[in-house]
């Protein structure tokens, strides 16, 4: 048995049945949606897999013709699309394998979608790369097309669905990839990546009164924002620090080179190996908390 859940835990499912097609997908719908350079999906099939509570607090956003991408309302987690009965395809759910409380036993086979991965992010293990799809399963390739630049020196972001935009005046001082269960959860993917800029350094543009607050009750301070609509997560102000992280899959400009740094690498996902030579601290990075 594998279970999942979301962040605030409403939701929640299990599968007895096998997994496979462990792949990382750096589509810009999916680096939008769950606010990171990438998300993993994991198949199970649907014959072995239940909701066992929350199923009336996913909400849905159709991201394609037919296609819905699901999130818990209140805490914004993607979660599971249980496909209808004769669906074609059906016959497997696709599982973003960041909510996973329970390891699935597989580990990843590929990076898909790599043609329109985040250009800060360099990919640095030797799993094998597809431009879109690996060759065999078919779909339709999506590219989202670029808004308009609106002021010269700003760097634009915005949710899947639109609603929601905002920019950001000054080049984000840091990339910080965490790895701790609760960013896990919170961005259904193998690790968070923000990105750091000054209180006043972040303008919303619109939909500001469209992003859903939710804070985690048992936590001291942790919480996301994320648009109403489509679930994408989106910049989260308001820290003591004075400090904004900005989901870094929200942005559609390149930020240039970053300082990358990986925390919390010592509560990763099992299914999830660090490669690379960025600085990684098992918990904070020394003279932060
Ligand atoms: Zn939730
Ligand atoms: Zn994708
Ligand atoms: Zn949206």
């Amino acid at each position: 048995m594998v279970r999942g859940s979301c962040l605030c835990g409403d939701v929640a499912w299990e599968a007895t049945g096998q997994f496979d097609l462990m792949s990382h997908c750096h589509c810009s719908m999916c680096r939008k949606t769950h606010g990171t350079a990438f998300a993993t999906w994991v198949a199970t099939e649907t014959s072995g897999f239940r909701m066992v509570r929350g199923g009336d607090g996913v909400a849905r956003y159709e991201s394609s013709p037919g296609f819905q991408r699901c999130f818990c309302a209140r805490c914004g987690s993607s979660v599971p699309r249980v496909p209808g009965d004769g669906e074609p395809g059906g016959e497997r759910v696709f599982v973003p394998a960041g909510c996973l409380d329970d390891d699935p036993g597989v580990r990843p086979l590929s990076h898909i979608f790599v043609g329109s991965k985040a250009p800060w992010f360099a990919i640095s293990d030797d799993l094998p790369r597809f431009d879109a799809y690996p060759p065999g399963i078919g779909g339709e390739v999506k590219r989202g097309a670029r808004a308009p630049a609106i002021r010269e020196g700003a760097l634009r972001g915005s949710c899947l669905c639109g609603a929601v935009a905002f920019e950001l005046d000054a080049k984000p001082a840091l990339l910080v990839h965490c790895h701790c269960s609760r960013c896990r959860k919170a961005r259904a993917a193998a690790h968070n990546s923000n990105m750091f800029v000054r209180e006043g350094e972040l303008r919303w543009v619109r939909g500001e009164d469209h992003v859903t607050q939710f804070e985690l009750p048992e936590a001291d301070v942790f919480g996301t924002r994320f648009c109403s609509t489509c679930g994408s997560m989106t910049p989260r102000p308001g820290e003591q620090s004075g400090a904004v992280p900005v989901s870094g899959g929200a942005l559609d400009d390149d930020p240039g080179d970053l300082p990358v740094i990986r925390i919390f690498c010592g509560s990763k996902a099992p299914w999830f190996e660090i490669t690379g030579d960025q600085p990684a601290f098992d918990a904070y990075a020394p003279g932060r908390s």
